[in-house]
């Protein structure tokens, strides 16, 4: 039933490697062939065999309101019509960023770029430009892009000098970058105690990218303490979590103001579209105001900016709809915990706004090192193998989060946890 796909991948790893522009689509971490995709429509993705899937990935974040969004597709196709790139000022991109400056107290201006990648490399080098300073403090299991000074990974409970998670980015480019532990107030402070050259703290106020793992509010509260005791900058990225966990993102969940916000995914609603906001007084350094560089041949390329405008404007108009997607979120992993129960089976779970994350684990991991040494991987890649046959496509990884989308309907999520139920009956 996966015999189109599986040629179209072995004709792909001809020409692309490992066949994917984008490494976690390859199913390295679960096995198997991952379904090329034909077609979408509303909750379902639709592969090139003809097999169909509820899908919660959701392409990794950006499609809040499913496949085909007439409504988005329509101000697409409209802006199309008059040309896809300009290279000059359009109003579009006006719009959209008055919609996102109206929704926050502590942020005047936006600059928009091509990719989440851009948004928090370009945050990170306004921060070292306001700053003057060198240092960046991030945290294990966060993921902010692949550019070379935050391809940093693991360390140890100490806080160190990171060393590059990739072959190709030399140390010099990473001995800036302090790596501490998620949700760890002593390591953190202890970071602080060691360098006097700290831009910035860059962090998943609402990690997504390790599976569902939200920071508590006092350790966020600490990140703002230390930055403003210490004259560095408080980056949020919200590039999963902005416009999904709430419509203000973690900002709008937690009481603690960042200086400087990152976005992607949902802004785009598909299209590439990231950006990074601030005050009118940091945004002030960026050029051409100010000396910090940065620019983009497509940034808020008219086509994407028509995507995200209807977008947003659509989240805002409808009351109630992050609680909605998140009664249904819990719904799912409620479901799917009791299922797992049921077969004897340890299932955490969690959820904010329109994220739900589940870990085979019998305890609740609250940092990288816990989600590596509490969760049964293996089992995870089972079960995911297994759903797909079943007709539901869940993230191929651990390691990242789930979506819900406003087309994803009650009886959906009932028929995805019977499935998971005969599913765990053999796990
Ligand atoms: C996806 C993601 C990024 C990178 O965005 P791209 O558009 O893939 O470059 C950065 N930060 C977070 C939190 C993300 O989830």
């Amino acid at each position: 039933m996966f015999e189109k796909s599986i040629k179209a991948y072995e004709e792909a790893c001809q020409v692309i490697p490992g066949g994917v522009d984008s490494p976690v689509r390859a199913f390295k971490s679960v096995g198997g062939t991952p379904p090329f995709i034909a077609k979408g429509e509303g909750a379902y993705l639709i592969d090139i065999d003809g097999n169909k899937y509820l899908d919660f990935v959701q392409s990794w974040g950006p499609l809040i309101f499913g496949h085909c969004d007439e409504e988005i597709e329509e101000s697409v196709i409209e802006t199309v019509k008059n040309g896809l790139s300009f290279g000059a000022p359009t109003l579009l991109e006006t719009e959209l960023a008055i919609e996102i400056v109206e929704m926050y107290e502590n942020i005047d201006k936006v600059r928009f770029v091509s990719s989440g990648t851009e948004a928090t490399m370009s945050a990170i080098r306004l921060a070292r430009g306001v700053t003057g300073r060198n240092d960046i403090v991030k945290f294990e299991g966060c993921y902010h892009g692949h550019s070379d000074s935050l391809l940093v990974q693991a360390g140890s409970g100490m806080a160190t000098f990171g060393s590059p998670s990739s072959p190709g980015v030399p140390a010099d480019l990473t001995k800036h970058t302090l790596l501490c532990e998620y949700n760890n107030i002593e390591n953190l402070r202890k970071c602080f105690e060691d360098s006097s050259d700290i831009a910035c703290i860059i962090i998943e106020p609402i990690a997504g990218n390790m599976g569902l793992v939200p920071a508590s509010e006092e350790f966020l509260k600490e990140c703002r303490e230390l930055c403003d005791k210490h004259g560095a900058l408080l980056i949020f990225d919200e590039v999963m979590s902005g416009f999904r966990a709430s419509l203000k993102g973690a900002s709008g969940i937690v009481d603690v103001e960042a200086d400087i916000i990152t976005f992607g995914k949902v802004i785009g609603a598909g299209m590439p579209v990231g950006a990074f906001a601030a005050s009118k007084d940091i945004m002030a350094h960026l050029s051409p105001d100010g000396a910090v560089y940065q620019a983009g041949t497509l940034s808020g390329n008219p086509v994407a900016m028509a995507a995200g405008l209807t977008s947003l404007r659509k989240l805002k108009s409808i009351p109630n709809l992050h609680t909605e997607l998140n009664r249904k979120a819990v719904k799912l992993v409620e479901g799917l915990k009791e299922v797992a129960t049921k077969n004897g089976i340890g299932l955490q779970v969690d959820t904010r706004g329109s994220m739900f994350g589940f870990f085979f684990a019998d305890k609740v991991p609250t940092n990288f090192k816990e989600v590596t040494d509490f969760c049964d991987f293996k089992r995870f890649g089972k079960f995911h193998h297994e759903m797909i046959k079943k007709g539901f496509y869940f993230a191929c990884s651990q390691y990242e989060a789930g979506f819900i989308s406003t087309v994803i309907s009650d009886s959906m999520i009932d028929e995805c946890i019977a499935a998971a139920d005969e599913v765990m009956q053999n796990l």
